[in-house]
C-alpha cells in the first residue's frame, strides 16, 4: 500500500500523457508561443505501463489518463489497451476537451475505456472562443454526441469563474440533465500560466450550487458519497441526476486525499500544487521495478497535510495545469 505520513491510502493515479494542446484556455495556458516538452522527453506506452504495473502492485487501481489535451497523443488507444489489462486497475477513466473526441470515441471505447470527463464550460459559441482562442464548441460538442451514443458515461468539467461563467450555470445544467452527463462544476484554482488568479475571480461552489437550486431545481447534498472523491455530489431532488462540485478553494479535500501524478516527463507529484517532484523517467529507461516502487514509497511518504491555498505561505507550483495534468 502506498501509505503517507498522515495514514492516507493512495490507489488513485492520473497520468498525464502530453503537455500538447489544441486550444488555450485562459486560465490555463497563454496564448502565445508555449514551451512544450521535447517529444523525446515524453515517457513510451511501455514506460507508462510498466510504471502501472508497479503502481498496481502496491495498491492503486484507478487511473485517468489527462494531458494536455490527451487525444492528440498518437495511438492513445494503443496504451488504453495496455491500462485496461492490467491487473488491477479497476477504473480507467479520461479527462478531455473533446475537440477530437468525434474520431476516436469508438476505438477508445473498443480498447477498454468507458468513463470520459469532457472538458466545457459554456455552450455559446462566441463566449466559447473567448475562453479557449479557438472556435471549436461545434466539434466539442460533436465529440460528446459520439461518445454518448458509444456507450461513454459522461462527465463534464466546468471551471468556475466568477464574473465569467455565472450566465451558463443554467443552461449548461439544462444541456446535462437532458443529456445524461454530470456537470462538476470545478473552482478556479491558482495553476495557470499567466498568473491571473485571485481569490476573487473564484466563483464558489456556494454561489454555484445557490444559483441551480434557485433557477433550475432544489439541490440536495448527496449524504453517501465516497469520502476521498474530490467532488462534492448533490442531486436534483426532482430525481433528475446528479452534480458535483469541486470547491478545492473554498472547502480543500486535502485531508481525504488519495491522488497521485505522473507528468508526461515522468515526474511523480503527490499533489496538484506540490513543489517538489520524482524523477522516475530515468528509473523507467535504466532501473530495476524494485527502485521504480521505491521512488513511489518515498514520493507518498513525504507527501504534505495539504495545499496552502487559503495561507499567506501559499507558493504557486513551478509548472501550470497543461503541464501538471489536471
Ligand atoms: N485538456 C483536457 C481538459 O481540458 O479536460 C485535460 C487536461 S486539463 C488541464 C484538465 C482539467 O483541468 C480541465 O478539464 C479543466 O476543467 C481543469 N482546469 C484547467 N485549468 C484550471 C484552473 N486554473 N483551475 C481549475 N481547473 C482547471
Ligand atoms: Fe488545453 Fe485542457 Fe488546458 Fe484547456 S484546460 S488549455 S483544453 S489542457
Amino acid at each position: 500500500m502506498l501509505t503517507d505520513g498522515f495514514g492516507r491510502v493512495h490507489d488513485s493515479l492520473r497520468i498525464s500523457v502530453t503537455d500538447r494542446c489544441n486550444i488555450r484556455c485562459f486560465y490555463c495556458m497563454p496564448d502565445g508561443l508555449v514551451a512544450f516538452e521535447p517529444r523525446e522527453n515524453l515517457l513510451s506506452f511501455e514506460q507508462i505501463e510498466r510504471f502501472v504495473q508497479i503502481a498496481a502492485s502496491l495498491g492503486v487501481t484507478k487511473i485517468r489518463l489527462t494531458g494536455g489535451e490527451p487525444l492528440v497523443r498518437r495511438d492513445l488507444p494503443v496504451l488504453v489497451r495496455k491500462l485496461a489489462g492490467i491487473p488491477g486497475i479497476r477504473d480507467l477513466a479520461l479527462t478531455t476537451n473533446a475537440v477530437l473526441l468525434a474520431a476516436h470515441a469508438q476505438t477508445l471505447y473498443d480498447a477498454g475505456l468507458h468513463r470520459l470527463n469532457v472538458h466545457l464550460d459554456t455552450l455559446d459559441r462566441a463566449k466559447f472562443q473567448h475562453i479557449t482562442r479557438r472556435d471549436d464548441l461545434p466539434r466539442v460538442l460533436e465529440g460528446l454526441q459520439v461518445a454518448k451514443q458509444t456507450g461513454f458515461k459522461i462527465k463534464i468539467n466546468v471551471v468556475a469563474v466568477k464574473n465569467l461563467i455565472e450566465p451558463d450555470l443554467v443552461p449548461m445544467a439544462h444541456f446535462c440533465r437532458d443529456q445524461g452527463f454530470e456537470p462538476r462544476f470545478i473552482e478556479f484554482m491558482p495553476l495557470d500560466s499567466q498568473h491571473l488568479w485571485d481569490r476573487s475571480k473564484v466563483l464558489t461552489a456556494d454561489e454555484i450550487v445557490r444559483t441551480l437550486s434557485q433557477q433550475v431545481a432544489p439541490l440536495e447534498e448527496v449524504p453517501d458519497r465516497d469520502r476521498r472523491a474530490p467532488a462534492t455530489e448533490y442531486r436534483w431532488a426532482d430525481g433528475r441526476g446528479r452534480i458535483g462540485l469541486i470547491a478545492s478553494v473554498t472547502r480543500p479535500f486535502c485531508l481525504n486525499c488519495n491522488r497521485l501524478r505522473l507528468t508526461s516527463d515522468g515526474k511523480l507529484r503527490y499533489c496538484l500544487f506540490a513543489v517538489e517532484e520524482t524523477d522516475v523517467r530515468q528509473l523507467l529507461r535504466s532501473g530495476s521495478d524494485a527502485e521504480i516502487a521505491a521512488a513511489l514509497r518515498s514520493n507518498v511518504a513525504a507527501k504534505w497535510l495539504g495545499h496552502e491555498i487559503n495561507s499567506q505561505r501559499f507558493v504557486p507550483p513551478p509548472r501550470p495545469m497543461y503541464s501538471i495534468g489536471g
